[in-house]
């Protein structure tokens, strides 16, 4: 049965987040239920309050770098028990069987992903809502695992900001040795100058 939740949401464009009451779906049985611990500022979700792309759809829910413990998974969830630290950023779901999907880039699903807030979900078409909040549900497909010893509220802005750095590192296999160059800003920018890990400098 759908729970009420509580959270912050932007009424209006411009509008700052005030405290706001909202029900989250009925679980389903690939869903995990996650209790919200910390939940980073990105400044997508600036954006969104503002209205700076002209998509937002108020009240708005903003947050896409979620770190909370899990409290209750369902019938079909096979990875994730009670009581789990984990993830959630920017996505909660896709198509699942598009050839981006198939090769692990939910993130350009054919079909379009669905956005952790400000979107619709694909099969209830019930408004998403996001990390500002006390409480999500996501399919299992789109919750990470968080690894031990990480400081929790500094370990929320990888979901977005530090994703977005480390992945074309990878990709491209920087490494020692290796000069790159980081075309990036904001929150990314950060992430770049501040790393503890050799592969983002010289
Ligand atoms: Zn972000
Ligand atoms: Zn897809």
């Amino acid at each position: 049965m759908p729970s009420s939740t509580r959270g912050y949401a932007v009424q209006s464009a411009g509008a700052p987040a005030t405290p706001h009451s909202f029900t989250r779906r009925d679980p389903r049985p690939d869903d995990v239920a996650i209790d919200i611990l910390y939940c980073g500022v990105c400044h997508t979700d600036i954006h969104h309050a503002r209205n700076d792309w002209g998509r937002a759809v108020y009240p708005l829910v903003p947050g896409h770098e979620i770190i909370g413990k899990v409290v209750a998974v369902g019938t079909a969830v096979k990875g994730f028990k009670p009581g789990d630290t984990v993830g959630v950023g920017c996505l909660v779901d896709s198509c699942r069987h598009c050839s981006a999907c198939d090769a692990g880039l939910e993130q350009h699903c054919k079909e379009g992903a669905t956005w952790t807030y400000n979107d619709v979900d694909r099969h209830d078409r019930q408004r998403t809502y996001g990390g500002y909040s006390e409480r999500i549900l996501i399919s299992e497909a789109f919750v990470l695992r968080v690894p031990e010893g990480l400081e929790l509220s500094s370990a929320a802005p990888l979901l977005c900001a530090g994703i977005t750095l480390f992945s074309p590192l990878r990709r491209f296999k920087a490494g020692k040795g290796k000069q790159v160059a980081i075309v990036a800003w904001a929150d990314s920018a950060t992430w770049a100058s501040s790393s503890p890990r050799p592969w983002a400098r010289r």
